[in-house]
């Protein structure tokens, strides 16, 4: 089986929606990268920075240690301190000497040298220079040894800092210790590095550029994932509207009966019912498409409202409409339906409207809507055509002949082409002298699978798909074929009658179509007989009167089949000119109707006589009905008391005439 309509649906919806929300997330993506990758990148540069200042720094406050001594050494740590003060960035520093004991710290501690960092290079700075500081704290100089001016920028530097006024953010602080080798001491300096929101300005501009792209994007495509949302929902509802009522269309009823079949059958009995107006097309044909489908649309409306919570309706084609309704018993069923007829007549209330209901029970467990409505569908097709309101309710013989006519359809085509058909012949045996007086070809299907199939299983489906027409073509083709052999074969030959189906009664060159397949074979027409039925009088009237004329003209005798069976009018026989009159086996068969029937056929019998018709009992079984018969000076007989039907080559050994 293929996908599922409705997963189709699904997969049209997902296939829309997908590559926008996908798009988004790829660009969030890409963006929020380069966003993680330039904050990096820009911090580390920073933090470099701000370690390579602090260290340039504790490596300048580490030089005034350089001459420390007793002599000295106040005088020094009053410089450091006064350092202190005023470097924003120097918290605290502290001098140990080699041997790590304490020499001085500016606030009593010793951190221990696995927590500071060292500083083993003096960056711009080399060992004769000299950090002068002034005396209003304002400048910092850098000098060498001879008292020089070293590195302007550095003034610049320390002014700046200095002047440490600004109210940046801080964004982070680094506490270091970093230590420096003066002479034999080393001197730790604690540094408090702090990261300004400035510092990572390019990091935030960044940011915020990135930032405002996402943005832009996540609207743009926000906007184009609402959109298209709101047009798979149009889409959707379109997908799901039928175009002639407004209403659900076929694929929401399926939906919607899956899920109610789901939820509601443990608790509720469902039926699946196929409704529809009997002469759809009649009224189409008087009144005009328009009227019709104006007549579905108000039929849907009333329909509507005939249909309760957790019940679905919707119209399928033409006139018909699915139902699922909820049940208790068949009785409450029917009585439902009949109520549906009547507002559905109220539609049209001067003219009274019949229809059709296919009806299938639902069983528990059973969720394919489509073949519960198939099966629904199949039971109203087995109403027939008729002007009634009719409900038919759905049984398993109906599914194996709708099988069944599956079969015979995929096989016919090439069932003829290996000649599967096969033509039996049944004797028809004259009365007067008990000798062989003609025979009635009839078809055999010897299937490859199935075996010997019987004519009734196979002819009616021809019937309705057309293939008849094929078929008794074949079959006169074969008649034709014989006769010419026998009559090669110096044979005496007796008429075969064919039968020929009502279908072919609208092609108005029948005549002549039967006189090609004849003729290919040079038998004089005489010894082919056409058997039509009375029922093709019903249809084209006209051509079959031509026909008939046409073919008796050329040579071929034509009999009325099945004389009495159905509804049989006198009628016909008074417009109908044809030599050969078969009467049914039906006024052979019944005790009750025995005598009635007799003295019809004895009637019958003398009625043809005096219109110059030969007479033909068919099904004739028994030796009383033989001699019946025989007294009523019938022509010929046929039927099971002389012989069933047999293949060709049989019948040409027993009745080597
Ligand atoms: P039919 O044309 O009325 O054929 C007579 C049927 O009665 C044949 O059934 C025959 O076997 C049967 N029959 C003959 N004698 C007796 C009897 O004594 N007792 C009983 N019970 N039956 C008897 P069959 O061959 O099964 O054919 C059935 C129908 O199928 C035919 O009825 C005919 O309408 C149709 N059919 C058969 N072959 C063809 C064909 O080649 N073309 C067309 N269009 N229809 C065919
Ligand atoms: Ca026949
Ligand atoms: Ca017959």
């Amino acid at each position: 089986m293929g996908v599922s309509k409705e997963q189709r649906i699904k997969e049209l919806k997902k296939k829309r929606i997908w590559p926008s929300v996908l798009g988004l997330f790829l660009i969030i993506l890409i963006f929020s990268a380069i966003m993680i990758v330039a904050v990096t990148v820009s911090a580390l540069d920073v933090v470099d920075r701000k370690l390579t200042d602090s260290s340039n720094m504790s490596v300048k406050i580490a030089k005034l240690f350089e001459a420390y001594g007793s002599e000295n050494g106040k005088e020094i740590e009053k410089t450091v301190l006064s350092h202190i003060n005023i470097l924003d960035e120097i918290e605290a520093v502290s001098v140990i000497d080699e041997d790590e004991n304490p020499v001085w710290s500016s606030n009593g501690e010793y951190p221990s040298l696995e927590d500071a960092a060292k500083v083993d290079y003096l960056p711009g700075i080399t060992k004769n220079m000299e950090v002068i500081v002034a005396e209003d704290k304002a400048q910092v100089f850098i000098v060498d040894e001879r008292g020089l001016n070293v590195d302007d920028s550095a003034v610049v530097n320390f002014k700046s800092l200095f002047n440490n006024e600004s109210d940046d953010v801080t964004i982070a602080l680094l506490k270091l210790w970093l230590v420096v080798p003066v002479n034999d001491m080393k001197v730790m300096v604690l540094n408090n590095t702090s990261i300004y929101v400035q510092d990572i300005q390019m990091a935030l501009v960044c940011i915020i550029g990135c930032g405002l792209t996402i943005g832009v994007f996540v609207i743009y495509y926000l906007i184009s994932i609402i959109s298209m949302a709101l047009s798979v929902r149009k889409t959707t509802k379109i997908i799901y509207t039928d175009m002639l009522t407004g209403g659900d269309n076929w694929l929401a009823f399926i939906k919607k009966g899956r899920k109610l079949l789901k939820k509601g059958i443990v608790q509720q009995k469902y039926a699946m019912l196929h409704l529809e107006m009997r002469k759809y097309r009649s009224f189409c044909t008087c009144f005009g498409v328009n009227r019709g489908q104006e007549l579905i649309e108000a039929f849907y409306a009333v329909l509507k409202k005939e249909i309760k919570n957790k019940e679905v309706m919707a119209h399928q084609e033409n006139s018909a409409f699915g139902l699922l309704l909820a049940y208790t018993d068949t009785a409450q069923l029917e009585a439902r339906i009949h109520q549906i007829e009547s507002a559905l007549n109220t539609v049209l209330p001067a003219m009274k409207m019949y229809f059709g209901v296919g009806v299938y029970l639902v069983q528990p467990g059973e969720r394919d809507i489509e073949q519960l409505y198939n099966n629904a569908m199949i039971a109203c097709e087995m109403l027939g055509e008729e002007s009634e309101n009719k409900i038919a309710y759905f049984d398993v013989e109906m599914n194996n002949q709708k099988i069944w006519e599956r079969k015979v359809e995929d096989d016919m085509e090439r069932a003829l082409v290996n000649k599967e058909f096969q033509v039996y012949l049944q004797p028809k045996i004259s009365t007067s002298e008990e000798v062989l007086g003609g025979a009635e070809a009839l078809v055999r299907w010897i299937h490859p699978t199935e075996g010997f199939i019987p004519p009734n299983r196979f002819i009616p489906i021809f019937e309705k798909n057309g293939f008849i027409l094929k078929l008794d073509d074949y079959m006169l083709e074969e008649i034709a074929k014989v006769q010419a052999e026998w009559l090669a074969e110096g044979r005496k030959l007796v008429p075969i009658s064919v039968n020929v189906s009502r279908a072919h009664f609208t092609r108005e060159d029948l005549a002549e179509h039967i006189c090609t397949i004849v003729d290919k074979y040079e038998v004089p027409h005489s010894v082919i007989e056409l058997e039509l039925t009375e029922s093709a009088f019903f249809d084209d009237k006209k051509v079959l009167l031509n026909t008939v004329q046409k073919l008796r003209a050329a040579g071929f005798q034509v009999s009325m089949d099945d004389f009495g069976a159905g509804y049989s009018s006198l009628n016909s026989l008074k417009e109908l000119q044809i030599d050969v009159l078969k009467i049914d086996a039906d006024f052979f068969r019944g005790a009750d109707v025995e005598e009635r029937g007799l003295l019809i056929v004895s009637e019958v019998i003398d009625l043809a006589k005096k219109l110059d018709m030969k007479i033909v009992a068919e099904g004739i079984e028994s030796k009383e009905q033989v001699e019946f018969l025989t007294e009523q000076e019938c022509d010929l007989i046929q039927g099971y008391f002389y012989s069933k039907p047999m293949p060709v080559a049989e019948f040409a050994q027993k009745y080597n005439t």
